[in-house]
């Protein structure tokens, strides 16, 4: 799943390249985009159609675009003018991305969407379990039904530590449970969680109840640091492949059996799949462990 510094680059390579660019033609697989794309327009993809991408921003781990689409029938649009503002709002959850390539390069199975730029490049979204979602509106998406958009806590970066003691204090369960609750706090998944706490020295089983003050301290300081650094390593290895995820420069996640890059011990793993935990049990000790 991309989070917050993965996106906040791909934002920044959607500004410097598709920003100011129209759309010329649209293009989909019918049986993925049927499944990905809510439409809240009723014009539906090819609505997209001669609009221009105006901005594009993150929050959480939703990508917002806003583009200019030109009316028909000035009638047409709320305030009769001969443009409008549509919102395009991806969700790419666990596998979603999105690509910027030549229309050349091959469609693969997983490519679902493409859109064709005034350029002649072709922004694509590809996701190989058709899990994201793609939203089509005329409206802001907080005044969308997006699941989870308008219950979305603050940005890390965004909250001050006084304001985050405060945030954390109703939560009582597991930390690295709470860290990856959007309602906390946007944009941290599973892999800067497991990130995040290594930083902060703290078992991923800890209740927050548990936690001291100087403990709270490390883990809003393990924020701030892990997610800043972490952008500016993305930004170098993922270049203007946006449809890349790279994670090699991580310390604990999906480093499994590997020396701890702080002391030396292996690399514990916890759960399976998408879901997995990564932490070092030297570093990060105590923290109750499931089914134990
Ligand atoms: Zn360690």
């Amino acid at each position: 799943m991309p989070e917050q510094p993965e996106l906040d680059v791909v934002c920044e390579v959607i500004h410097r390249r598709v920003i100011g660019k129209r759309i010329v033609d649209t293009g989909s697989a019918p049986k993925g985009a049927s499944i990905i794309v809510r439409d809240f327009t009723q014009r539906g993809l090819s609505g997209l159609r001669e609009s221009t991408f105006d901005g594009v921003f993150r929050r959480g781990k939703f990508l917002v675009f806003t583009l200019t689409r030109v009316v028909q029938n000035p009638g047409d649009s709320a305030n009769g003018e001969p443009c409008a503002t549509m919102f395009v709002v991806i969700n790419p959850k666990l596998t979603g991305r999105l690509q910027l390539c030549l229309p050349t390069e091959r469609h693969g199975l997983n490519c679902h969407i493409w859109l064709s730029l005034s350029d002649g490049r072709e922004l694509r979204y590809i996701d190989q379990k058709t899990m994201g979602q793609v939203y089509l509106g005329d409206v802001a998406p907080e005044h969308l039904q997006i699941p989870d958009y308008s219950t979305m806590g603050p940005e890390p970066l965004a909250v001050t530590r006084a304001d985050f003691l405060l945030r954390i204090k109703p939560f009582r369960g597991e930390i690295k449970g709470i860290l990856t609750r959007s309602e906390f706090l946007a944009g941290i998944g599973n892999a800067y969680a497991d990130e995040i706490l290594w930083t902060a020295k703290l078992h991923p089983y800890r209740k927050r109840t548990s936690l001291d003050a100087a403990e709270l301290d490390r883990l809003y300081a393990a924020i701030v640091s892990t997610l800043t650094e972490a952008t500016t390593k993305v930004r170098v290895e993922m270049g203007e492949n946006i449809h890349l995820k790279p994670r090699n420069f991580m310390n604990v996640h999906m480093k499994t059996g590997q020396p701890c890059p702080r002391c030396g011990t292996t690399i514990s793993l916890i759960g399976a799949n998408q879901r997995i935990t990564n932490f070092c049990r030297a570093c990060q000790p105590g923290g109750l462990i499931k089914g134990m």
